[in-house]
């Protein structure tokens, strides 16, 4: 079997629904709610054809409209190699980008799409699940967890029996994550991104973390910039929660810090950025040997990722949970065939040979990519609240601190 062709689906996946993270009080979600801010979101796929007749199917985040270029960029060195030699295909991709430096998650980004292709590809070949070709399956179903930040979004998604909700931002964190537990009580487990921007500084999370210590949190995720790993080590030191982090590294070299440090409980490499599932596997292994558990990152991921991490969840033992956005656009449904449904707060494992799902093509078509970075609105750009939220700055000490830290 030889590969004879790569094509990419690129489209415009429609705006986030601002329920998600509105609640935040970010200005540019409130610009988002109102329209101003339109969507910025991009999601790509990529197919790989064989001369067998068998097609394999990939998606690729990271910064997708730039990745697209890449990944046409690397189609010369697959044209004719055979599909089914995976390690070797993301070897000979990896030195081809090394001059342009490290991976990072765009090189990266741009491997994953092709990556988890060539695994759909291995699978439809021999006719057996990705999961059977990574170890076989350790589970027959996967939990996820949604997103509230409000006490009523965050009812509404323990009354579709999902067992976990996720809040986010830095805006008021102690506060938000108290209403959350009155409203939602013991049995739902509940964790909180503290992404920026504006990031916290180290001194600032540590104390945050502390103050969240007693609403038994499944886990505070990015509590500091991804820049500065060490900066983990002083708020493991300094409180006792799990905690997450991952989402923007890519491969075993920009995640093997966080896990040969154990500055994290939960590793969280993207399905769309990470290096496919040939790194994911490898990833999820340098966890499970440091007792790290792995809860794949898909914030801006489409449903073939999905798919992906699915397949790798069912198949590792250190699998904790997968983050699902299934009610953030109409469209994404309607973007891939089937669409997993969820019930009782997880979806059932795929038992299709390969990934076991397609893109409509004619329905990507429809959506063609507008633009891929967001763009502050005008007020948002020229905000500056020193040591709020609103501040427009990428890491920042918090004002008001008695405040801050006490949820009051
Ligand atoms: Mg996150």
């Amino acid at each position: 079997m030889k590969i004879t062709d790569i094509r990419t689906f690129l489209m415009q996946a429609g705006r986030p629904s601002p329920s998600h993270w509105a609640a935040d009080g970010r200005s540019d979600d409130a610009a988002m709610a109102q329209g101003k801010l339109g969507g910025f979101r991009n999601w790509l796929f990529v197919k790989v054809y064989t001369d067998a007749g068998i097609v394999g199917i990939g998606e690729c985040s990271g910064w997708p409209r730039v990745i697209e270029t890449a990944v046409q960029d690397l189609k010369g060195l697959l044209i004719g190699e055979d599909p089914t030699h995976i390690e070797r295909l993301w070897q000979k991709m990896q030195i081809a980008m090394m001059g342009h430096g490290l991976l990072g998650t765009v090189g990266a980004g741009a491997m994953t799409g092709i990556d988890v292709a060539l695994w759909d590809i291995k699978g439809k070949a021999l006719g057996v699940p990705v999961w059977n070709l990574l170890g076989g399956k350790m589970r027959d179903r996967i939990p996820i967890y949604s997103h509230a930040n409000t006490a009523e979004m965050a009812v509404a998604v323990a009354g579709r029996g999902i067992r976990m909700i996720k809040c986010g931002g830095v805006a008021d964190p102690v506060r938000k994550v108290a209403t959350l537990r009155e409203a939602v009580g013991d049995e739902v487990d509940i964790a909180i991104d503290l992404h920026g921007p504006p990031w916290l500084t180290p001194a600032d999370a540590a104390r945050v973390a502390r103050a969240l210590e007693p609403y038994n949190l499944l886990w505070v995720e990015d509590p500091i910039a991804p820049d500065n790993i060490d900066g983990y080590k002083r708020i493991r030191d300094a409180a006792h929660v799990p905690l997450a982090a991952g989402e923007r590294m890519a491969t075993i070299f920009g995640e093997r810090e966080l896990i040969e440090r154990e500055l994290v409980d939960v590793i969280q490499p993207d399905t769309g950025r990470a290096g496919g599932l040939t790194q994911m596997k490898k990833i999820a292994a340098m966890a499970e040997a440091h007792h790290i558990m792995v809860a794949p990152h898909s914030g801006s991921l489409g449903p073939v990722a999905e798919y992906a991490a699915l397949h790798l969840l069912a198949a590792i033992p250190n699998a904790l949970i997968l983050e699902r956005l299934d009610d953030d656009w109409p469209g994404r449904a309607r973007t891939v065939s089937p669409h997993p449904v969820q019930e009782g707060g997880s979806i059932a494992v795929p038992d299709a040979p390969g990934l076991g799902c397609d893109i409509d093509e004619d329905f990507v078509a429809l959506h063609p990519s507008e633009r891929n970075v967001a763009v502050p609105v005008a007020e948002t750009d020229r905000s500056y609240a020193p040591g709020t939220h609103r501040e427009h700055v990428y890491v920042q000490t918090r004002l008001r601190r008695a405040k801050y830290f006490t949820g009051g």
